[in-house]
């Protein structure tokens, strides 16, 4: 991966007058080290983020992502973002970036180890090339993810529906789906119910509607997903977020995982059962989701 740039952001509160004179966050050498030893995000993976896709200098959907990273902030009892100083610091780490596709990751951390206040700080890379993903598709496999559809509001410390640092059980699905030959994986709740994939949103296309997982069941609110459905809504397609037991998945003449770098990857089997890709639409998906959104 190529880092472009870095920037560290001193966390203000809301009325803090040097938010107005765009001084709240300082440019860092994106090679050097930056982090200190006490850092709970490296050492508990204790804080949140949210990865923007910048399309020829276009951060992508600024508003949604900063609305879901202070939803994740007010679940994990964090310092809720001030957020037009993360604007600004977005928009500034936007600027550095080249022609093409990159990413941008937000981070807030807990901060040090009994120290007084968070860390944040935004990173800017060149995005990986997905164009085989966008085109050719993915093979998926479902797995359980462990939680029944009852455990977000029965256990709000599970922290399910925030997206935190803490993705070594993301990865660890996804190279399970691998080793089962497949690309990327769909959680399944315990009870039956379909969530999510490991870092994208899960749609499927049944009897002309575009359906997705109602987002209450601890799965993050997908930003790519509610671009795509205003996007097919304009256009006159019916979407609904649903309640979807695993059974859909047999009923679905087509399915997408989407997010918000990789974007709109279509699906060309399930735990081993092939379904057809609809290479047109998505075409048309990925040429909207690479269009400048805000
Ligand atoms: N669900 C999970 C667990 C994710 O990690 C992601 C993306 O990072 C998504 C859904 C899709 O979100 P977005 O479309 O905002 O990238």
């Amino acid at each position: 991966m190529t880092w472009r740039h870095a920037l560290v952001i001193d966390p203000v509160a809301e009325n803090d007058p040097r938010v107005h004179f765009g001084s709240t966050f300082t440019p860092i050498d994106p090679a050097a080290p930056a982090l200190s030893v006490g850092e709970l995000s490296t050492q508990r993976g204790d804080g949140i983020f949210e990865s923007i896709g910048v399309v020829d200098g276009h951060p992508q959907e600024v508003a949604a992502h900063l609305d879901r990273l202070a939803h994740s902030a007010v679940l994990c009892d964090l310092p809720v973002p001030h957020l037009e100083q993360w604007r600004q610091a977005v928009a500034s780490a936007a600027a550095e970036a080249p022609a093409g596709e990159s990413v941008m990751k937000l981070i807030l951390s807990r901060g040090v180890e009994h120290g007084p206040a968070p860390t944040a700080w935004i990173t800017l890379a060149e995005a990986p090339d997905f164009s085989v993903p966008r085109t050719r598709g993915i093979r998926i496999v479902t797995l359980d993810r462990g939680f029944d559809s009852e455990a977000p509001a029965r256990a709000p410390w599970l922290l399910l529906g925030a997206k935190t640092l803490s993705y070594a059980v993301n990865m660890a699905a996804i190279r399970e789906a691998r080793r089962r030959g497949a690309d990327d994986a769909v959680f399944v709740s315990s009870d039956g119910y379909l969530l999510e994939g490991p870092t994208s949103s899960l749609i499927l296309r049944i009897d002309g509607r575009f359906l997705t997982p109602a987002p209450g069941a601890g799965i993050l609110h997908g930003t790519t997903q509610m671009s795509l459905f205003e996007e097919l809504a304009r256009q006159g397609h019916a979407t609904a977020y649903e309640t979807l037991p695993v059974d859909a998945l047999g009923q679905a003449d087509a399915a997408w995982l989407v997010s918000s770098v990789r974007l709109a990857a279509p699906v060309t089997s399930i735990d081993g059962a092939p379904l057809a890709v609809d290479t047109d639409l998505t075409a048309a998906m990925n040429a909207y989701l690479l269009s400048p959104r805000d």
